[in-house]
C-alpha cells in the first residue's frame, strides 16, 4: 500500500479555470490577445498599483525590472541569500555585480541592521548598490518603510522579491503597491499563491518604467509612429530601439491568471487556516516557527519550521526521515551564494552565517489549498516522530 505524497507546495485548478481557459483556446487569439491587458487591469486593481507588465515568469520580470532601473556593468546589486537564484541572476544577467545582505534568523527576512552597517561601509569605500531587492520570504514583507528611508539617504532603487507574497499587506497595503518600492515582481509558477502555469508580472507607479519593461520584454520594438526615430517607409513600419527579449506571457497564461486571481482572498485566508492549525497542533520544545514581523499579513507561501539547537547532520536526518514518510519537505533555500556558480565568483563558507545557519534549521511542510485536516495531522506525528529519532 503506497501511502498520499504530500508535497511542500502545490497549484489548485478549478472548473472555472478551465472553462476561462478552454475559451481562450476556442477563440482567435491564444497570445497578444485581450486577455493579457486584462490580467494586467486586474493585477494593478488588487494590488493598488499605476502599472501591471505580464510576463512569461518573475526570473523574466526581474531582468526587465534592473534593465528598466539603468542597472549595467559596474554597478552593484544587493539582495538577501536566502532566496531563489533568480533574485541575484537578475544582476549577473546585465553585467552588473552581485553582493548580499545577511538576514535575520527569527523571520528569514534581510536584516536592516545588516544592511544599514553594509551600506555605511559601502559609502565609505564608494561601491553602494544601484538596486537593493528584498525578499518577502514565505509571503511577509520586510520592513519596507525602513528600507524605503535608507534608499532615500543613500540613493538605491528598490525591487520587491514579491514571488511569494501576492495577497498580503504591509501596514494594510496590499504587497505590490509599491508605496515603498520603485518596482514590484509576482511569480505565477505552480507552487505559488496563484498561478499561470508559468509567469510572473511586475508593478510600478512610475510611467516611464512602466514603458520600458513593457517594450523590453517584446523585443525592444516600438510599434507607435509618434514614437519612430526614423519616418515610417509604410503602415507595416515597427522599429526596434532597444535590445530586448521575448518575455511575453500568452492568452491562455492571462486567461488562468485572470480567473485565480479572483480566488486571491480566498486562498489567503485559507493559507492562514492551515497554518494556524500546524501552531496549535505542533507544539513541541524543539521546535520553532518563524515571527511574522507587525503589520505584516502574511500569505504563508511556505510553511516554515525550525528545528532548535540541531548540528546540520540531525537536520539532515530529520528531512530524510520526513522523504521516506512521503512527506514532501524542502529546504528553502540554499543560500544563493553556497551554490557552486557564486563560489566560482568568490564567495566563501561564512560570508553570511545567519544564512547558512538559518538553511541548516529550517524545513517547509506541505502548505497548500487543497490541504485536509487529517492530512496535518499525518505531518505533524510524522514530525514529532521524526523529532524524536533525531533528538
Ligand atoms: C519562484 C521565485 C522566483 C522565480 O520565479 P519564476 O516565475 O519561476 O521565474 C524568484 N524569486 C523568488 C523568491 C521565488 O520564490
Amino acid at each position: 500500500m503506497s501511502i498520499k505524497f504530500l508535497p511542500y507546495a502545490k497549484q489548485r485548478i478549478e472548473e472555472s479555470d478551465i472553462d476561462e481557459v478552454t475559451q481562450v483556446l476556442r477563440s482567435e487569439l491564444i497570445t497578444q490577445g485581450p486577455k493579457v491587458p486584462a490580467f494586467e487591469n486586474a493585477i494593478k486593481d488588487n494590488v493598488n498599483a499605476k502599472h501591471a507588465i505580464a510576463v512569461n515568469s518573475a526570473t523574466s520580470a526581474l531582468h526587465i525590472a534592473c534593465l528598466s532601473l539603468g542597472l549595467k556593468s559596474g554597478d552593484w546589486l544587493w539582495t538577501s541569500p536566502i532566496t531563489f537564484v533568480a533574485s541575484a541572476n537578475c544582476a549577473l544577467y546585465c553585467r552588473a555585480k552581485i553582493s548580499f545582505v545577511d538576514i535575520e534568523l527569527k523571520t528569514g527576512l534581510i536584516s536592516l541592521k545588516d544592511l544599514s552597517r553594509k551600506l555605511r561601509k559601502a559609502e565609505a569605500e564608494g561601491c553602494l548598490p544601484k538596486i537593493l531587492i528584498p525578499i518577502h520570504y514565505g509571503g511577509a514583507s520586510c520592513n519596507m518603510r525602513e528600507i524605503k528611508r535608507l534608499s532615500q539617504q543613500y540613493g538605491f532603487s528598490i525591487i520587491e522579491d514579491a514571488s511569494h507574497a501576492i495577497g498580503g499587506s504591509y501596514e494594510n497595503q496590499p504587497v505590490g503597491s509599491c508605496k515603498y518600492s520603485d518596482i514590484t515582481v509576482f511569480s505565477f509558477h505552480p507552487v505559488k499563491i496563484i498561478t499561470t502555469g508559468e509567469g510572473g508580472v511586475a508593478t510600478t507607479n512610475h510611467d516611464a518604467i512602466a514603458e520600458k519593461m513593457s517594450v523590453l520584454r517584446n523585443h525592444g520594438v516600438i510599434k507607435d509612429n509618434n514614437r519612430f526615430q526614423y519616418p515610417p517607409e509604410g503602415d507595416w513600419a515597427y522599429e526596434q530601439q532597444s535590445l530586448g527579449f521575448n518575455y511575453r506571457m500568452s492568452d491562455i497564461q492571462a486567461a488562468l491568471g485572470i480567473s485565480q486571481l479572483k480566488k486571491l482572498k480566498r486562498v489567503v485566508i485559507e493559507r492562514n487556516k492551515i497554518m494556524k492549525v500546524y501552531k496549535n497542533l505542533l507544539v513541541s520544545e524543539s521546535l520553532d516557527f518563524l515571527d511574522i514581523p507587525k503589520d505584516v499579513l502574511s500569505t504563508f507561501h511556505l510553511a516554515v519550521i525550525k528545528l532548535k539547537a540541531v548540528s546540520k547532520e540531525q537536520h539532515r536526518e530529520f528531512f530524510t526521515i520526513l522523504r521516506r514518510a512521503n512527506i514532501g519537505v524542502q529546504v528553502h533555500y540554499i543560500p544563493v551564494h553556497r551554490q557552486p556558480y557564486y563560489r566560482e565568483l568568490g564567495f566563501k563558507e561564512g560570508d553570511y552565517p545567519k544564512a547558512e545557519a538559518f538553511s541548516q534549521s529550517v524545513i517547509s511542510i506541505p502548505m497548500y489549498e487543497a490541504l485536509t485536516i487529517d492530512d496535518q495531522k499525518r505531518v505533524v506525528k510524522e514530525i514529532q516522530g521524526a523529532v524524536e529519532k533525531i533528538m
